[in-house]
């Protein structure tokens, strides 16, 4: 063998984990495109969500490409990755860098899959794809008007998505000011963390899959709607949330409804389990969504 082939095997094997695991199509030919966003620049607790993406990525190549709930391997869905968006420290221009991406995918007839990252790129993403309805599993109601000075922090996320897309649903939620459980039973329909406990994830899946109908929908998955007992590798750690088999049955539920994809605020400072019900996630959601294309 020549120095060369080992130079480029090494290379190959550098490169295998600055991708996600068996997005291997072109972007010509993918149906689904991630991208990362590693930006935690308005982290209110505990920063680190900048190492998001590259987490999630390293614990995609633990799996099988093989996905058995669905029968569907991964190597033969058409998906890739685009590595991560090199991001402005100013968060509303971060989230028009999401923008942009989200709607070059989204207007290329693809699916955006973003990996955080903070929850303030999730913005960008939906206000780039248009949802009907958006769908937030997250233990904060993120439903401050503005915070530390900026209307853009990850604590108004759902705030900024109300201003261009009135049908909100939350799922998983437990913490929040007075004020925003007033704007949360006024503007949108809650399932508190207690509610999904009391009548089971099946019960409210049952409920917003009716409200849903034939709609669209954008699914944004923060990290800390999973009890932080359970998944600890987060910025704002809550106690008391979802299980990971609770977002696993939402994602399976809303993936075939789902116009864009986000799984967001994993800062991956515990033993990889906040990474790894990350990357599955990804993986299910793009598997459930394939299946119901067919
Ligand atoms: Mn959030
Ligand atoms: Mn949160």
């Amino acid at each position: 063998m020549s120095d060369l082939f080992w130079i480029s095997k090494a290379g190959m094997h550098e490169l295998a984990h600055l991708h996600f695991a068996d997005a291997e199509s072109s972007y010509t030919d993918a149906s689904y495109a991630v991208f990362g966003v590693p930006y935690d620049g308005t982290t209110s607790f505990r920063p680190g969500a900048r190492f998001g993406p590259r987490a999630i990525r390293e614990a995609s190549f633990n799996f099988e490409s093989y996905e058995p709930s669905t029968g569907i391997d991964l190597c033969e869905v058409p998906f890739t990755d685009l590595g991560d968006l090199g991001v402005s420290k100013v968060p509303e221009d971060l989230v028009g860098q999401v923008a942009d991406v989200a709607g070059e995918i989204a207007g290329d007839g693809k699916v955006p899959v973003m990996l955080g990252g903070e929850h303030t790129a999730t913005v960008g993403a939906v206000r780039a794809v248009q949802p009907d309805v958006y769908v937030v599993c997250d233990a904060h109601l993120d439903l401050r008007d503005e915070l530390d000075g900026t209307p853009y922090s990850h604590g108004c996320v759902t705030r900024r998505v109300l201003d261009t897309t009135d049908d909100v649903v939350i799922i998983g939620a437990r913490s929040g000011d007075r004020e925003q459980f007033e704007v949360a039973a006024e503007r949108t329909r809650l399932y508190t963390a207690d509610a999904v406990r009391e009548r089971g994830i099946a019960g409210v899946l049952g409920e917003v899959l009716a409200h849903i109908g034939d709609k669209q929908v954008y699914l944004s998955i923060d990290a800390d709607a999973i009890d932080c007992c359970l998944t600890p590798g987060l910025g704002t750690p809550e106690p008391f949330g979802l299980t990971p088999l609770d977002i696993r049955e939402v994602v399976r539920t809303l993936a075939p409804h789902a116009v864009g994809f986000d799984y967001v605020e994993v800062a991956p400072f515990d033993s990889g389990q906040t990474a790894a019900v990350a990357a599955q996630m990804v993986r299910e959601f793009i598997a459930r969504h394939w299946i119901a294309e067919r």
